[in-house]
């Protein structure tokens, strides 16, 4: 470093305005390591907080005396210059505070847990009872009692408040073993020994004779030798062994599958193409976005992996999104048998330590290929040279929550700082991609046939209005379940989607006409069976299922609506040989039980596999030939203006799962809509006509790809102060901007209030609007005022959902 004074720009770890922009620190002598990306600690006020180092220069504007960096607190900063200077494009674009953005990019076991700690100023109040001889957390103090003490304390000075900082991220440590005496000593030890010391004897036995193959690590020794930890503990009070303690990585795919995965395949014609286009921009490094349109089981994973094949070959690193990664295990064993230890993976089925795991190797650059869902596309890799989004029309690549990115856009601001290509990838492209595509924005590469020219599966639409149903319910028509049996009867497997959990949607008394609803959200609650309780599934609500009418006492209650739990009862009563797996929300909590449901299914133990949508994609059964979907309304009925494109999506995908090997596929879609256009065109699988038709209808509705838009939403718990606030917003937007940007709202959402929030939102649409974003920063500062009268505002760029 040069120059005389040294200075850190330091970004807080506190989310608000009034600390949302760069403060200064003096970097003392003993901490000249620090660079960018550095996460420090530092005074704030009378506090200590953590921050982010993004810039060190030595000029300063203030005249004061800058206060001095106080810790630095990992030995590699976590952040490469990369991400820090992504945290300040993305904050704007997407109106969140940078801090917010900077502590996203970490594993959520690296956020600063603060402490707030009283310690004794004087013996004698060292001694109360209070301490016990200890300082004492605050923030676990609730007795009244106490805290009036406290207080008392702290005001005549007898005690005073320290803040900690404290990082909660813990590396595995093992201990690790070897031999502490020269080879020659432990013959003698041998026969020193008597006969029925087994264990010490087995253990001189094997230094003896593979002593080369030391050190050896506690877990090896116990494998190897069946020595438990009190044997090798007395082994080195003897002096016999030293032993050290060595950081090690959780590693979550050490029971990753990889033998039957096929290696060598050779590419098509059209993947053939894809693959040249893609590598031609790797070798060039070219920032070039690319559209990859293949229908399902064209071979798309082949692509990706070849071209991840292609990175790697040219010295660079490869970066692979998909949607849930424990949703595609598949995907991963795939990855995972082609590329072998370099493979980390990122996603919300690690534990924490896992996942911490996985991020240090490759923050260290011990990993060169990171397959991960959403966040994974921060990860500190540098060095990439291909990034590629699998599934692009995902809605989950968007965050909901603060920070609301897409994955997308991240990515391909990543593909400009590291000059490489993006590949998106999809049957079903989103409407924004595949209309960029067209206007030449990303280069569009189409697979338009299955790898294995394997037809593509005949898809029969079943019309709900004119059916018999089997069995007492209107849940499964007679023409599904005899086409089950004969595909059971084959020991062939079925899948069947429908996308509600639960066991009936509502409850309803048919005396008083009471729907029993969430007492937090404007919603009715779904009755479980299994566990005997109503759920709300926006809040998590809960309570027992009733057996009369909580309002007027009846017993004439009745439970109305599906979901999966009610259509495995009936699928068990109409085909009782069969064996069900159910997938969904309910069965798959626990870590790895996703992996568990889908190995069953795969080694044959179910002829059915019924689920919610987390079975619509990338699932590949070879023995799959029987799709059904039991209400392809689900989807079609949500008052949104994408529903049809999201109805397209999940047909055409989960048709996608049927008849992907020798034997021909057959799908079923059941739905009371058999003429709309988007079952209509999924039934062909024709998503360029889908694309054609669903274009008119959004431009003659105003809306994305024509228009952008910018959801803001105002939460309160008093419905009216939210719906005040949103007319001062609106109206403020009504004096500044123009057509032909359009306004739409204020307008209570479709489901008003939700965990007692009333929301009323507002929908700007524009195409270009300059003054637009100056104002909606201008109300991200407001929101931080108003926040105390308790109103939320919501700024959502890009909304997925605009309910
Ligand atoms: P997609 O992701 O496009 O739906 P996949 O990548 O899952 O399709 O491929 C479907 C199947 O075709 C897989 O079983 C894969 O191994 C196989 N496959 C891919 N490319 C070829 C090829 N060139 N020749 C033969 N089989 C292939
Ligand atoms: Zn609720």
């Amino acid at each position: 470093m040069i120059g005389e004074k040294m200075i850190a720009q330091v970004i807080v770890d506190v989310a608000a305005k009034q600390t949302d922009r760069i403060f200064e620190y003096n970097i003392p002598t003993a901490l000249t390591d620090v660079t960018v990306g550095s996460r420090v600690v530092v005074p704030f006020g009378r506090r200590k907080v953590q921050g982010f180092v993004v810039g060190i220069t030595d000029k300063t504007e203030y005249k004061g005396k800058l206060k001095d960096l106080l810790v630095v607190v990992d030995e590699m900063p976590p952040l490469t210059p990369e991400l820090v200077e992504l945290s300040a494009i993305l904050a704007k674009k997407i109106f969140s505070y940078r801090i917010t953005i900077l502590q996203t990019m970490l594993p959520r076991v690296m956020k600063a847990n603060y402490r707030k700690i009283l310690t004794p100023i004087d013996k004698a109040t060292a001694q109360l009872d209070l301490f016990s001889g200890e300082p004492i957390d605050l923030d676990e103090v609730t007795d009244l009692k106490k805290i009036v003490q406290i207080k008392k304390l702290i005001k005549t000075n007898k005690a005073k408040i320290e803040y900690l900082v404290e990082n909660k991220a813990k590396k595995k440590e093992e201990f690790v073993y070897q031999p502490n005496l020269g080879a020659h000593v432990y013959p003698e030890i041998k026969t020193s020994l008597r006969k029925n010391a087994i264990n010490q004897l087995a253990l001189i036995t094997d230094l003896i004779d593979n002593i080369a193959s030391y050190p050896k690590t506690g877990k090896e020794l116990q494998e190897q030798l069946h020595l438990n930890s009190a044997i090798l503990k007395q082994a080195v009070e003897k002096g016999w062994l030293k032993r050290t303690k060595k950081e090690t990585y959780r590693d979550p795919l050490a029971e990753v599958d990889t033998k039957n995965v096929p290696k060598d395949i050779v590419l098509n014609k059209d993947q053939e193409n894809a693959l040249n286009e893609i590598n031609k921009a790797i070798t060039a490094k070219k920032a070039q976005p690319f559209l990859l349109e293949g229908v399902t089981g064209s071979g798309k994973t082949e692509v990706y992996l070849h071209a991840i094949q292609k990175a790697l070959a040219s010295k660079r690193n490869a970066l692979m999104l998909v949607p849930e990664i424990s949703l595609t295990p598949q995907m991963v064993e795939q990855v995972k048998a082609r590329f072998g230890s370099s493979v980390a993976v990122l996603h919300s089925g690690l534990s924490t330590g896992e996942r911490y795991d996985e991020w240090r190797r490759i923050r260290r650059g011990e990993a060169q290929v990171v397959v991960g869902a959403r966040s994974a596309v921060f990860a500190p890799l540098q060095n990439i040279g291909l990034i590629i989004i699998d599934e692009e029309h995902e809605s989950s690549y968007k965050q909901e929550d603060n920070p609301r990115y897409h994955a997308r856009d991240v990515a391909l601001l990543r593909s400009k700082y590291h000059n490489c290509p993006v590949v998106l990838g999809s049957a079903t492209p989103s409407l924004a991609s595949r209309a960029r595509a067209q206007k030449g924005n990303y280069q569009l590469l189409r697979l338009t046939q299955r790898a294995n020219k394997k037809a593509l599966p005949e898809v029969k639409l079943v019309d709900l209005k004119h059916v018999e149903f089997a069995g007492g319910q209107f849940d499964l028509s007679v023409e599904l379940v005899d086409k089950i049996k004969e595909k059971i009867a084959k020991k062939e497997q079925v899948i069947l989607l429908l996308n509600r959990r639960g066991f009936a949607n509502f409850m309803l008394c048919r005396s008083c006409g009471y729907v029993m609803q969430c007492p937090n959200c404007d919603i009715s609650l779904t009755m479980h069976k299994d566990t005997g309780m109503m759920e709300c599934h926006y809040c998590g609500h809960k309570e027992p299922i009733p057996r009369k009418c909580p309002k007027c006492g009846e017993t004439k209650i009745r439970f109305l609506g599906t979901g999966t739990q009610k259509v495995e009862e009936e699928l068990k009563e109409l085909i009782p040989a069969s064996k069900i797996l159910r997938m969904d929300v309910d069965t798959t909590r626990r870590k790895g039980s996703y992996k568990k449901i889908l190995d069953q299914f795969g080694e044959g133990k179910a002829d059915i596999l019924l689920g919610t949508q987390m079975i619509a994609k990338g699932l590949d059964f070879p023995n799959v030939t029987l799709v059904g979907v039991i209400n392809a309304d689900t989807s079609l009925q949500v008052p949104d203006y994408n529903a049809s494109e999201k109805t397209f999506d999940l047909l055409t995908q989960v048709s996608g799962r049927a008849g992907r090997a020798d034997k021909k596929g057959e799908v079923m879609i059941q739905t009371y809509n058999p003429e709309h256009y988007a079952i209509q065109l999924a039934q062909n699988q024709d998503y360029e006509s889908f694309y054609q038709k669903e274009m008119v209808v959004r431009h003659q509705g105003n809306y994305p790809p024509f228009f952008y838009t910018i959801l803001i939403s105002i939460a309160s718990k008093n419905e009216q102060a939210a719906a005040k606030f949103a007319f001062v917003v609106k109206r403020k937007l009504m004096e500044q901007l123009h057509a032909p940007t359009i306004i739409l709202g204020p307008t209570p959402s479709s489901i008003a209030k939700i965990k007692n929030q009333y929301f009323y939102q507002i929908l700007v649409k524009y195409k270009k609007e300059d003054k637009l974003i100056p104002i909606l920063h201008e109300l991200q500062d407001e929101a931080q005022k108003i926040k105390k009268q308790g109103l939320n505002v919501y700024i959502d760029n890009e909304p997925e959902r605009i309910i």
